[in-house]
């Protein structure tokens, strides 16, 4: 995509040129000397960026096609460069990796990736001198990353000067490294972000560049560059593997195994320079050796510093505990990754609070020499990287005994989800298998019943064995609760004790088996013999027609039957779903199936199913009766049809970025189903009549008008779904637009909901003794007795319990799976919980999704003793009528960076089937 030229504003840019001049104007500037970015010889045939960017390096950050054009022009003059293509933004912007290394090795790359690829697998690489030879002749991979947040500029530049240097230099360091390390550059992560934030950054230049860091210039407006076009944060994205960007990049690294990896970006203006070591808490997947490198790489980078009298830190306000960056996700295939943090300079300068001025020239040259300093602290120490990366990959193939030899994941419940987490494995250079034929196991573990069991695990059930190279990534995604040390545990608990916060810079859980709510287990035995590799497995489509058709059923229970639901809406389909479990043909069929009556709908119903089927995989089977072997027949009003939904849904700056993102991501790339994007503050304009459910992801706060409109809207019949904050907006007492309360402002009212939780709860747990109904003698059941008068908590005692908020780690939920809100879902539900909101609600309200009791809440992460009080048996999805509509509030976000798909589930249901379940639609004439 072709960008504005900067020509256009070629009065300002001058200016910029000049800065440095205009001494008089900018008061305590200084002249300082600006160093040269490198000193030593470089070969003259070669354009330095400048001379083709045609300003000076740093003078302001490079359009993406400038980099992109300079690039080319390196690879097309410089037998040290190659250019390649690696995948496209989803704008149309081109991803690109450009090596650099000496001609000898340019020329080989393609067998030093082959070689790499043996090394990298101690199963298939040689022995003794052969290996020896392989070794000495390998020179290490370093790959390079830069500008992942796209308003992170100063990396894209550095990176431009760092492929010229290594292209055109002749001295002595710039050839060691060359002989030694075959240099990635990824100049640009994140092309689409930056290039939004650049548009922003020309559009509020003027002639003057202010440099204070709160100006419309330096700040930007909403939606920042940070993240990609579909506001996803990429540094999150690692191994959940979303975005097109993440996936091209992951792709890449799994191809080439590098040993050094390196992810640069920025931080607060008023901040110096960070580089690894992180803080703590560490990973304990984190290999020893990489801690060891750690250091080694840290005092070569300090020492580069120096030189410069730069100021710079370690160890402090990064932690590298989530493995979804790409600071962390490299650890776990055996790259020494770094994180270096640069202060902003928003592509000009900015007013320091020491009065001196921070330059984008300046920002550059750190992320410059920080590279410079890395790759040759990885060329001076080429052999020792390439055995200490073999090592580990060794140490990968032998886990301890009595440590997990294998996860194991049944496809039964939902086969297609199943399937997307082993093909998200597979993407990641994770070896997946089968069963070939049908195995007991003993001693298994699952996330959901702590006790072993044993199992007998069917034919194409899914394996993954630890014993691999990538065994410690297996270990953190799949692991299914990986604990903090108790070193830390008093760390964190004593800063949130003193009100200093969390020292957790991120979630602490992300398991993937609990993301997914698919059954798994752990199995520290031997792993069977009978198995067969899976690569991108695909699912066969499940078809049958039966002779003469009433109808057809299609199972909702797996994920694909939301595609078909969505194909049949899409075209007008009478769809009615199942509100009670039934049995035909001798098959049970669970709340939640579809049915498609024959004489409801058109004659090419069973054609456009039979490729909806094929297409899809999905389970479609044709019945020639409505008669039931049990539960309803398929003619009772208990088949309730369903309303085409026409959802909107909200965005803003005073909405959560990363909810609206991945709520928008799902609706338009994952699911393809039109909707209208709105924002809050063009909702009190427009006219909302045309859509039947309203998404409202989480909001900083909502006016009162906007509240009225929605209610309104919701009276006359439609579905609003809240999410996290926004949820608990609706709740407040002064908002007063849901029965939902929050637990924080009815504390005196706590037995009250405590009595109606009981009455809930005993629904059904009724003892039937006849002597006892009908004569008033046998045993006496006494009903449900009120809660002990318990005083609650004072206002003053819950604000400060709340300092123990979950940020992040997996709780059980007890589902209700005849209500539709739930339909597909399983019994317990792992729920990523990061608030300290805690709902409360009672009859008439609706709640088909409850934590569960205090002690068995904690599935996976961090939840301190007065988090699990407060959160226990509290509401985790609500629904309730209002009018004619009906307000449905999820407490946590439901597609937490679209990762949780066990919740997904809330999500979808809420918005397709809550149209022509929960709201009353009038009978068009
Ligand atoms: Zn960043």
């Amino acid at each position: 995509m072709k960008g504005i030229p900067m020509t256009t504003l070629s009065l300002p840019m001058k200016r910029w040129v000049f800065a440095g001049l205009l001494t008089a104007f900018s008061g305590t500037l200084t002249a300082r000397v600006t160093p040269d970015f490198y000193e030593g010889e470089t070969n003259p045939d070669l354009p330095g960026p400048g001379q083709v960017l045609q300003y000076p390096l740093g003078d302001r950050a490079a359009r993406h096609h400038e980099a992109v054009a300079y690039l080319q022009v390196l690879d097309s003059l410089s037998g040290r460069v190659r250019l390649m293509d690696i995948g496209q933004t989803l704008e149309g912007r081109p991803l690109l990796v450009c090596f650099v290394s000496s001609e000898e090795n340019i020329q080989n790359l393609e067998t030093i990736r082959r070689n790499m690829e043996l090394l990298a697998d101690p199963r298939k690489s040689p022995t003794g001198a052969e290996l020896e030879s392989l070794v000495a002749g390998t020179p290490v991979i370093a790959w390079m990353m830069y500008n992942v947040h796209g308003n992170e500029l100063s990396g894209t530049d550095a990176a431009l000067q760092l492929v010229y240097q290594l292209a055109a230099g002749k001295d002595e360091r710039i050839l060691e490294i060359l002989r030694n390390v075959v240099v990635a550059v990824d100049p640009s992560q994140n092309p689409d972000g930056r290039e939004r934030c650049l548009a922003q950054i020309q559009q509020w230049s003027g002639l003057l560049t202010v440099p204070d860091v709160q100006s419309i210039q330096h700040q930007g407006t909403w939606p920042s560059g940070r993240t990609n076009h579909y506001l996803f944060d990429m540094n999150r994205d690692w191994f959940v593997l979303s975005q097109p960007e993440t996936r091209a990049r992951v792709h890449e690294l799994v191809r080439w195994n590098p040993q050094l990896v390196v992810d640069a970006h920025e931080m607060g203006s008023f901040s110096t320079y960070f580089f690894n070591p992180p803080r703590k808490p560490i990973n304990p997947l984190v290999h020893s050796s990489i801690r060891n490198w750690w250091k080694a790489f840290s005092r070569d980078q300090a020492q580069s510093f120096d030189e410069y009298g730069w100021s710079y830190y370690t160890n402090e306000d990064f932690d590298d505990w989530y493995p979804g960056y790409g600071s962390s996700w490299p650890y776990f295939s055996g790259a020494i990754s770094i994180l270096y943090e640069q202060a902003r300079t928003a592509g000009s300068r900015v007013r320091l609070p020491a009065g001196s001025l921070l330059t984008f020239r300046e920002a550059v040259h750190r992320q410059f020499v920080s590279s410079l300093a890395n790759l040759t602290t990885a060329a001076k120490n080429r052999e020792a990287l390439l055995r200490d990366f073999i090592q580990m990959r060794r140490d990968a193939l032998n886990p301890p005994q009595g440590s997990i030899q294998a996860y194991y994941v049944l496809p039964d419940d939902n086969p297609s989800r199943v399937l997307h987490l082993m093909n998200l494995l597979a993407a990641q250079g994770v070896e997946v298998y089968r069963t070939t034929e049908p195995v007991t196991l003993k001693n298994l573990t699952g996330y959901r019943d702590r006790q072993p069991v044993t199992r007998e695990l069917p034919r194409g059930c899914f394996v993954v064995p630890t014993a691999q190279p990538r065994r410690p990534l297996i270990e953190t995604l799949m692991a299914f609760d990986l604990r903090l040390d108790n070193d830390f545990l008093k760390e964190e608990r004593e800063s949130l004790e003193k009100g200093e916060g969390t020292r957790m810079y991120e979630v602490a859980a992300w398991s993937l088996p609990l993301a997914y709510a698919v059954e798994c287990y752990a199995s520290r035995s031997r792993v069977p013999a009978s198995l067969e590799r899976v690569e991108d497995s695909k699912r066969q489509d499940d078809w049958t027609e039966s002779e003469k058709t009433y109808g057809f059923l299609v199972d909702f229970q797996d994920d694909i039957g939301l595609h078909v639901l969505l194909a049949l809406m899409e075209t007008e389909y009478a769809v009615r779903v199942a509100e009670k479990a039934f049995s035909i043909g001798g098959r049970y069929y669970p709340p939640g199936t579809l049915l498609l009556r024959g004489h409801e709908n058109p004659d090419n119903l069973a054609s456009d199913l039979k490729t909806i089927s094929r297409e899809t995989g999905a389970f479609i089977r044709g019945v020639s009766t409505a008669l039931c072997d049990s539960g309803p027949d398929l003619g009772s009003g208990h088949y309730r049809l369903l309303t085409r939904s026409r959802p909107a849904l909200l965005t803003g700056p005073e909405i959560s970025t990363s909810e609206f993102g991945a709520f928008w991501y799902l609706m338009d790339h994952e699911l393809r189903y039109p909707h209208t994007i709105l924002t809050v503050s063009g909702l009190g304009r427009a006219d909302l009549r045309p859509y039947n459910v309203i998404i409202l992801p989480s909001a900083r706060g909502l006016d009162k008008q906007v509240l009225e409109k929605l209610k309104k809207w919701v009276e006359n019949g439609g579905t609003l779904v809240a999410v996290g904050r926004s949820a608990a907006l609706l709740a407040e007492k002064e908002t007063g637009m849901s029965r939902v309360v929050l637990r924080s402002q009815v504390l005196n009212q706590l037995s009250e909901y405590q009595a109606a939780l009981e009455q809930e709860r005993a629904i059904g747990r009724f003892p039937i003794d006849s002597l006892a109904i009908w004569e008033g003698s046998g045993s006496v059941f006494k009903g449900v007795e009120s809660a002990e008068e318990k005083k609650g908590p004072s206002a003053e005692e819950d604000r400060y319990n709340q300092r123990f908020m979950p940020r992040g780690s997996f709780v059980k939920a007890v589902v209700n799976r005849e209500h539709w809100l739930t339909f597909g879902m399983p019994e317990r539900l792992p729920v990523l919980a990061a608030t300290s909101t805690v709902f409360l609600a009672k009859s008439p309200v609706e709640v088909p999704v409850r934590f569960a009791e205090a002690e068995s809440l904690r599935l996976s992460g961090l939840l301190w003793p007065e988090a699990r009080t407060r959160l226990a048996l509290s509401a985790a999805v609500t629904r309730e009528r209002l009018g004619q509509g009906q307000i449905i509030l999820i407490a946590n976000d439901p597609f937490f960076r679209a990762s949780t798909r066990g919740t997904l589930r809330l999500l979808t249901n809420a918005v397709f089937l809550g149209p022509g379940l929960g709201a009353r639609q009038p009978v068009g004439w």
